[in-house]
């Protein structure tokens, strides 16, 4: 009797996971090797870094190789998935003379039996299921095994390179995990990631934003338009969206992942590769020295990543300088998930409130959701930083502002309260 016999969603599921895992180890290669450059590339002359980048991509063969081993097993996950959906024993159709002994008489768990050969999925799939994969693919996992086994058995080893892993996982995914967006995969594996089991701040949308910057880098054109219907010929802005949605408090370079949908001078609509929405935008010139943008979004520059209007640079009148007795106060504004943070210094609690009401009715900046202020924070004698007491929040209402002296908006998941009362 077999027993456990896994589920095609199971199977699936499986693939998935070892797709996600092939992803993490060649795009960490990519984003260690440009951090390690950008850190100590200055120091060396060009006959050395070149060397040095020789030897890192040498150094990580073997990571990358097990990468595509991986994804060589994401595939075979999702045949058999396929295969298993028209019926399970089709991956066990061998000769009774090969299935485990006493697999008539006792509960033999399917994982005990010799399932179908890799050569053999296409075949089979084909023989049964509709539609057929086509010869591309088929000559598409003809080539991604031959590799795989010569890496197995360690002849004539291919040198592996971020370009064919990101093109291998790309075509992997068109081919056979294509009912969602890979991009919306990746949020959603990120954010369910161990960092979530400890509470920590979520930075799922920069992550992946970041590692799609980096697929898009080692992709040709073509692939590009082919994987994620990005022209590169065309300019790039930030996607407005996108970056609501990101952690923007540390981070200053921003993937530029969203295009106007065409050619014409006066377009006024963007779409972006990762969140695949369609945004109306603004055409007139960004008021940045120096930025040549003319694509806006509810006042942010979607090039430079400039706000029209800078709430940092908002005055009232009631600052006054530290040294004439002002205390530093730190004045957070809160627009979705982001917010500008700057630190003023005024006479008491009540000047800093007043400051902080008159910018939120001054109507350039209606966008923003809530301003946060709580005194500045000091360092411990343990170096740890410890946030300063909260004064309190101006939210905007239906119909003007309430202040709130309790409570401040929960910054990327985190309820800051609850953090204070333990500090
Ligand atoms: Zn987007
Ligand atoms: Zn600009």
């Amino acid at each position: 009797m077999i027993t456990e016999i896994p589920t095609p969603a199971e199977f699936r599921e499986a693939g998935l996971n070892q797709l996600y895992l092939a992803w993490q180890i060649s795009i960490q290669a990519v984003l260690d090797y440009e951090q390690i450059e950008e850190a100590y590339g200055d120091y060396i002359d060009e006959g050395e870094k070149e060397q040095a980048a020789a030897q890192y991509w040498t150094k990580s063969q073997p990571a990358l190789a097990n990468a595509f081993g991986l994804i060589q097993q994401a595939m075979e996950m999702a045949l058999k998935g396929r295969i298993a959906a028209i019926s399970p024993l089709l991956l066990i159709a061998r000769d009774p003379k090969d299935w485990p002994k006493g697999a008539d008489s006792r509960p033999v768990p399917f994982s005990e039996f010799r399932t179908l050969d890799a050569a053999d999925l296409v075949k089979v799939h084909n023989s049964f299921a509709a539609p057929p994969l086509d010869d591309n693919f088929r000559s598409f996992w003809d080539d991604v095994r031959r590799d795989r086994n010569r890496i197995m058995h360690s002849v004539s080893v291919k040198t592996f390179d971020p370009s064919l892993l990101v093109r291998t996982m790309m075509e992997t995914i068109k081919s056979l995990f294509d009912d969602e967006s890979w991009p919306n995969r990746l949020k959603a594996m990120e954010f369910d990631g161990r960092y979530a089991a400890y509470g920590l701040r979520d930075d799922s949308q920069n992550v992946v934003m970041n590692q799609i910057d980096v697929a898009l880098r080692h992709l040709d054109p073509a692939e590009k338009r082919r994987y994620f219907g990005f022209d590169p010929n065309r300019r790039t802005y930030l996607c407005p969206k996108c970056y609501d949605h990101a952690d923007t408090k540390w981070q200053d370079e921003w993937p530029r992942l969203a295009q106007l949908m065409d050619r014409k001078k006066d377009c006024s609509a963007i779409r972006c590769v990762i969140c695949e929405d369609v945004f109306q935008v603004e055409r007139r010139s960004c008021n940045h020295a120096g930025c040549q943008g003319n694509v806006l979004h509810n006042g942010l520059c979607l090039t430079c990543v400039g706000w029209q209007y800078d709430m940092r640079g908002y005055a009232s009148g009631l600052e006054i300088p530290e040294d004439e007795g002002g205390t530093p106060y730190i004045i957070d504004y809160i627009r979705g998930n982001s917010s500008q943070s700057s630190t003023l210094s005024f006479k008491n609690n009540k000047d800093v409130r007043e400051h902080a009401r008159r910018s939120m009715l001054d109507d350039r900046f209606e966008d923003f959701e809530a301003v946060a202020i709580r005194l500045e924070g000091r360092m411990s004698p343990s170096l740890s930083y410890r946030r300063g007491r909260l004064i309190g929040t101006w939210y905007r209402t239906g119909d003007g502002l309430r202040w709130d002296s309790k409570t401040e908006p929960p910054p990327f998941g985190i309820d800051l309260t609850r953090e204070a009362a333990t500090i």
